[in-house]
C-alpha cells in the first residue's frame, strides 16, 4: 500500500522576482507531487524570524530573514510518497554551486542565500512549517 507523505515548500522572493513560479510548480507536478494547498503572500521580518527560529544562532539569520521578508513568496503544501526526501532531491543542494544538474536550485538559485526554494527537511519540521502557513481546514483534503 502506498503511504502518502506531506511536505512544505516556499518559492522564495528571488524566484518570484525571476518569474519562475510557473516553472517550479511544473517541476512539482511533473515529479509526482500533488498540490494540496497554495497561496502567494508577503511575510514580515518578525514572521520570517519565527519561521526560521531554528537558525537563530547562525551568522546568516539576519540576512536570511531580511531576504525572506523582502517581497512576495508562494507557499505550498505538497503530497506524494516519500515527499520530504524527494522534494529535497528535486530542490538540489543549498549552495547552487553544488546543486546537481536538473534540480530547481541549479536552474534558478543565484547563490547560497538567494537559492529560490525552501523545503522541509524532516517530518517534524514539515508539520511545524505546514501549520505555520496553513490552517487545518486548508489541509483537510
Ligand atoms: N543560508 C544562507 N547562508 C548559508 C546557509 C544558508 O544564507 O551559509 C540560507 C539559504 O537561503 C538557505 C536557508 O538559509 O536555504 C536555510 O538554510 P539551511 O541550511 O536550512 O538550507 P536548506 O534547508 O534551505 O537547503
Ligand atoms: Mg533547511
Amino acid at each position: 500500500m502506498k503511504t502518502l507523505q506531506r511536505t512544505f515548500t516556499i518559492i522564495k522572493p528571488d524566484a518570484v522576482q525571476k518569474n519562475a513560479i510557473g516553472d517550479i510548480i511544473e517541476q512539482f507536478e511533473k515529479n509526482g507531487f500533488k498540490i494540496l494547498a497554495i497561496k502567494m503572500l508577503e511575510i514580515t521580518k518578525h514572521q520570517a524570524e519565527q519561521f526560521y527560529a531554528v537558525h537563530a544562532s547562525r551568522p546568516f539569520y539576519g540576512s536570511l530573514t531580511d531576504f525572506m521578508s523582502s517581497g512576495p513568496i508562494v507557499v505550498l503544501a505538497l503530497e506524494k510518497e516519500n515527499a520530504i526526501a524527494d522534494l529535497r532531491m528535486l530542490m538540489g543542494a543549498t549552495n547552487p554551486a553544488q546543486a546537481e544538474e536538473g534540480t530547481i536550485r541549479k536552474k534558478w538559485a543565484t547563490n547560497i542565500e538567494f537559492n529560490a526554494i525552501h523545503g522541509s527537511d524532516a517530518e517534524d519540521t514539515a508539520r511545524f512549517e505546514l501549520s505555520f502557513f496553513f490552517a487545518g481546514y486548508e489541509l483537510s483534503k
